[in-house]
């Protein structure tokens, strides 16, 4: 499939996080559990309706994983999904991005203090990955897609697998450069340490895998 261009808007965006600076990095994960919490949110009140869905409220849960070798960190939830449109109007866009709004209407020239307060989304996994690939399976459907970015330059869409409904985002994490260390982003300790300083009100349980390296 043919690569598509983000929105204008979306790429000032992205181009804000890509060039952040290193003290905002670590909130990348902030966003994307909280991502993952109110897709699992959108399952779990569902099945609280709809009894087709077989998942009780324990079921629920954010598996994170880390791959040293690859220098991935993935992170996966059993939430409601996206399908292809989903994913296309969710991630090729940023509509409702607080952070870009705030700072038209204060007129900010700081674009850095707006990113360590305002939740700024899922762009945010761009600060410290050099591609963003999300496979997600949407609630009722059994096909999956996979969107993947690079960044500035456009994402793709295309069919692939996956067997349970629900999001996996998979970073594969910049190499360190002379000004900035991102090899953090692939220790567990820090991740962990990451988690429980953001992501401690998370009502799901989120669970991390073992070192697997
Ligand atoms: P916000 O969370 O403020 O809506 P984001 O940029 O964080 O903005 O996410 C954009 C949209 O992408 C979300 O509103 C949601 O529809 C979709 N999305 C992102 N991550 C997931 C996920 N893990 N599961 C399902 N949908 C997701
Ligand atoms: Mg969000």
């Amino acid at each position: 499939m043919a690569k598509k261009q983000f929105k204008a808007e979306s790429k000032r965006l992205l181009d804000l996080m890509i060039h952040s600076i290193y003290t905002h990095h670590e909130i990348f994960l902030r966003e994307l559990i909280s991502n993952a919490s109110d897709a699992i949110d959108k399952l779990y009140f569902k099945s609280l309706t709809d009894h087709s869905i077989s998942l009780s409220r324990e079921d629920f849960k954010i598996h994170l994983s880390l791959d040293k070798e690859n220098r991935t960190l993935t992170l996966s939830d059993n939430g409601i999904g996206m399908t292809q449109e989903e994913l296309e109007n969710n991630l090729g866009v940023i509509a409702k991005s607080g952070s870009l709004a705030f700072k038209k209407e204060n007129d900010m020239q700081d674009d850095v203090d707006i990113i360590g307060q305002f939740g700024v989304g899922f762009y945010a996994a761009f600060m410290v990955s050099s591609e963003v690939k999300v496979v997600s399976r949407a609630y009722g459907s059994d096909d999956a897609y996979c969107w993947i970015s690079s960044g500035v330059d456009g994402y793709t869409i295309e069919p692939c697998r996956k067997d349970s409904v629900g999001t996996d985002v998979i970073l594969k994490i910049k190499e360190n450069t002379e000004e900035e260390n991102f090899d953090e982003f692939l220790e567990q300790y820090r991740i962990q340490g990451i988690v429980k300083k953001y992501s401690d009100y998370i009502r799901y349980p989120i669970q991390m895998e073992m070192e697997r390296s």
